[in-house]
């Protein structure tokens, strides 16, 4: 082995561990910021939640609602995926120095190549027109007030990144058959789109198209790298998050809400003769009292957190959201983002003060989150319904009230007086209960 050849080697496995290490070190933050909610019950009826894993996530049934986006979706996700199987190759002759190791394969190869080449340039034609949709387009939903800034160029470059690394797929491939066809050698593979989109290299000289076959060999592994560990700064997480985040999704009906224990457990207390009303619950005198609802993510759920880590920006349950459309403040994509967000800075802040969170005098709800957005919500479910991948904003919405209402008595005045007069009056009405018939005697 020459020592050029060693050093290669040597190169590509540091290049490889650092990458593979990084992303996992930062893939561990992120359990860790999912740990930091409240445990929840969602391992129940495992064949169902398997079958919708299967159906919603890998299936991507909930994308082709919207068939033109739905189908290019299908295609970049699928096309990426498959293509990357040939990383392996790639990894495998970068450790052992060979070259197209699984060459041996024959006529199973020469499919192989040519079928993730014309994937490859599926992905290209996908990705241009997600891109026009974008930014020529302008559909409405990828310019609300949210997707300013960083989340509208991160749209954009991972759609530069995916192009790029496709054209370094197929140009490396173009190299190599031209550079062994000038020299009257066989290439095990077939490069059925490379071939016709890079004719040009024919005229180049052999050793040009080495380099060209190596520069762009180089580039289409440390692309992958770079690529694999962007996603933890990216919305494109969710390429990796959707699957477990489709497997813990709500399986009840959309419209049921769960019972508050914290208030179950409060109310069980008033209704039982012989409970000690200073006794402190589970009779541990330490335990810190149950907020109720939720005012910050630590109040959230496990599942509720990965929802916000899940969330693609797709802002399909916005453009549904009937608050929005009618022109309120509320945008389900947000509530998402900022929860996101806030997780995130609570993390920064843990890493920042030796493992434990120190209070930043911050909170999702008013520092993130605005009470208006909050109390824009018709609980319609159309949010929920529309997500293709079974993020529910809604149960974060109805959170946040609860804390609102039940930790600081802060509801909005109309709906305070209806509570009021349900207390006094047994009805939403500011009549008196024994006025109720009055309507009918005036007829
Ligand atoms: S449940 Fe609330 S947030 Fe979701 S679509 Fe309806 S109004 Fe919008
Ligand atoms: S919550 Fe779902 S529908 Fe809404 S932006 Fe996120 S992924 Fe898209």
């Amino acid at each position: 082995m020459d020592s050029l050849s060693y050093l290669s080697q040597m190169f590509f496995l540091i290049a490889l561990v650092c990458g593979i290490g990084f992303f996992i070190f930062n893939v561990r933050k992120v359990f860790r910021n999912i740990n930091l909610g409240r445990p929840t019950n969602r391992t129940d009826n495992p064949n169902e939640r398997w079958t919708l894993m299967t159906k919603v996530a890998l299936g991507q049934s909930k994308m082709v609602v919207r068939p033109v986006a739905g189908i290019l979706h299908i295609l970049v996700y699928a096309g990426f995926i498959i293509i990357n199987l040939e990383v392996l190759e790639i990894i495998i002759d970068g450790l052992f120095g060979t070259h197209r190791v699984f060459s041996f394969l024959g006529p199973v190869y020469d499919a192989l190549i040519g079928s993730f080449e014309v994937l490859a340039l599926l992905v290209i034609v996908a990705v241009i027109i997600f891109w026009i949709r974008r930014n020529i387009q302008k559909i409405p939903r990828f310019w609300k007030r949210e997707m300013k800034g960083w989340p509208k160029d991160d749209a954009n470059y991972i759609l530069y990144i995916e192009c790029v690394l496709m054209l370094a797929f197929l140009s490396m491939n173009a190299a190599d058959y031209y550079a062994h066809a000038n020299a009257g050698e066989d290439l095990a593979g077939s490069f059925p789109i490379s071939k016709n989109l890079f004719f040009f290299f024919n005229s180049f000289g052999t050793e040009t198209l080495h380099i060209i076959e190596r520069v762009m060999w180089w580039f289409h592994i440390l692309g992958i790298l770079f690529f694999l560990n962007y996603l933890y700064y990216s919305k494109h997480f969710h390429i990796l998050s959707a699957f477990p985040n489709v497997w813990f999704s709500k399986l009840e009906p959309k419209g049921q809400l769960n019972n508050l224990e914290s208030v179950k457990n409060e109310v069980k207390l008033m209704m039982d003769p012989n409970a000690d009303p200073f006794a402190a619950p589970s009779g541990d005198t330490t335990a810190v009292p149950e907020t109720f609802g939720a005012k910050d993510v630590f109040d959230l759920t496990k599942v509720q957190l990965l929802n916000a880590y899940s969330c693609t920006e797709c802002g399909r349950c916005t453009s549904e959201c009937p608050a929005n459309i009618t022109g309120k403040k509320l945008s389900p994509r947000k509530i998402m983002m900022d929860t996101r967000d806030r997780l995130e800075d609570v993390g920064k802040n843990i890493d920042k003060n030796d493992g434990k969170f120190v209070d930043d005098g911050k909170k999702l709800i008013g520092d993130y989150i605005q009470p208006e957005e909050i109390w824009a919500c018709t609980s319609c479910n159309a949010c929920t319904q529309a997500c293709p991948i079974n993020i529910d904003p809604l149960s974060i919405i109805i959170d946040i009230r609860r804390y609102l209402v039940m930790e600081e008595s802060a509801a909005p005045m109309e709906l305070n007086l209806m509570m009021q007069n349900v207390e006094n009056n047994g009805a939403p009405w500011q009549f008196n209960i024994a006025d109720r018939l009055n309507w009918a005697e005036s007829n």
